[in-house]
């Protein structure tokens, strides 16, 4: 039996993650952070609720990822926890450094010291890439726009060093957008998608958005999962970028959503609103990740089309 510990387990990839490891016969443990409110809405739509062990940790607080580690003995640790959403990075950047930056680098010194030969992933971002016009690789320069970004990049950092200056085993999986009818509703992608539902049931009449010209590399959360488990199954930890390899525009996905769901000209139901634009964004991302298809044997199984109409149909449904 396999022991992994997924940190943010009740997240988008958290669920997908565990899910994909109980098919593979895993013993899954996830943390949680206690709330007012319902925080396993993903895990009980799965339908996997039951069949993982719940520990509530925050990467805040080193003695609740202690006990984690102690509780779980992972052969297999997935960090998957963070505060995620870089528009909220601009107004709490030392929040999302503690918890996304300096959060990684507490559960490298846990494991350091209680589970040095377990396994390790990092989730890394094509946010710390920044901008540019090139499509980024592993070696690309690291050029982050927003303190998720910078945050990001403390913890790829920090994973590299403890790699070599502690033969641990990190893996860090550089992952470029990847989306599911499960992403956090104020992503630009669900945020569409969810709204559409709304406009059809006749409770919204205008989506508010920021900078539609923006271009993502936009995947499938569950292709993207099984990168990461790909990584840790190799011998020697490494670092990856997880993308499709094309890229397309807030506009296009509108163009797509609008069609899917029979609206007609999305430009009649989105209004520009100032204050969805952030203070710095990043217009184009574009990664290649020839290295984990070649390395990992990982290809994207999704395409744009089939991604958005998997989100605006599930949308629909309710
Ligand atoms: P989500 O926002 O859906 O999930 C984040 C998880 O982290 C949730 O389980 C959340 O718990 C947990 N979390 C938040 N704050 C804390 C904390 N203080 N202590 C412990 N846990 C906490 O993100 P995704 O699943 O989309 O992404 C997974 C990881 O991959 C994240 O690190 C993200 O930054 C990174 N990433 C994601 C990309 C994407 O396109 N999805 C692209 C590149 C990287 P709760 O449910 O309580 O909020
Ligand atoms: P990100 O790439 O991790 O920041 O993912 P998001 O889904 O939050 O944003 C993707 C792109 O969509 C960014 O360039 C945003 O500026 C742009 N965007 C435009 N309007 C919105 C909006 O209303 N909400 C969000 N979240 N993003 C928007």
């Amino acid at each position: 039996m396999t022991n992994a510990l997924i940190f943010g387990i009740t997240g988008q990839d958290g669920t997908y993650l565990a899910d994909f490891l109980l098919k593979k016969g895993y013993t899954v443990f996830g943390t949680y952070r206690r709330t007012s409110h319902k925080a396993f809405e993903r895990l009980e739509a799965f339908d996997i609720l039951s069949n993982v062990n719940l520990i509530r940790a925050d990467l805040h607080d080193h003695v609740s990822i202690s006990r984690a580690i102690k509780q779980s003995k992972p052969d297999e640790i997935y960090n998957l926890a963070a505060q995620s959403f870089v528009a909220a990075s601009f107004e709490q950047p030392l929040y999302t450094s503690d918890i996304t930056g300096v959060g990684a680098l507490r559960i490298f010194e846990e494991a350091r010291d209680l589970c040095p030969k377990s396994k390790i992933y990092q989730a890394s971002s094509s946010e710390m890439f920044g901008n540019s016009n090139e499509t980024k690789n592993e070696n690309s320069r690291l050029s982050p726009m927003s303190p998720y970004g910078i945050a990001k990049v403390y913890a790829h950092k920090s994973a590299q060093f403890y790699r070599e200056a502690y033969g641990m085993s990190i893996s860090s999986g550089i992952l470029f957008n990847h989306e599911s009818p499960f992403r956090g509703l104020e992503f630009v992608t669900r945020k569409i998608t969810s709204s559409i539902a709304l406009i059809k049931q006749n409770k919204l009449q205008k989506i508010h958005l920021g900078n539609i010209n923006a271009k993502r590399d936009w995947g499938f959360a569950g292709d993207y999962v099984k990168a990461m488990w790909l990584m840790l199954q190799k011998e020697k930890s490494d670092d990856y970028v997880i993308a499709t390899g094309k890229s397309y525009s807030v506009i296009e996905f509108l163009e797509r959503a609008f069609k899917i769901a029979e609206l007609g000209d999305w430009k009649n139901y989105v209004e520009i609103d100032e204050k969805c634009m952030r203070p710095k964004d990043i217009e184009f991302l574009l990664g290649d990740s020839s290295k984990a298809r070649s390395e990992l044997g990982w290809t994207p199984t999704v395409s744009f089309d089939n991604l958005v109409s998997l989100m605006v149909e599930k949308d629909l449904e309710f």
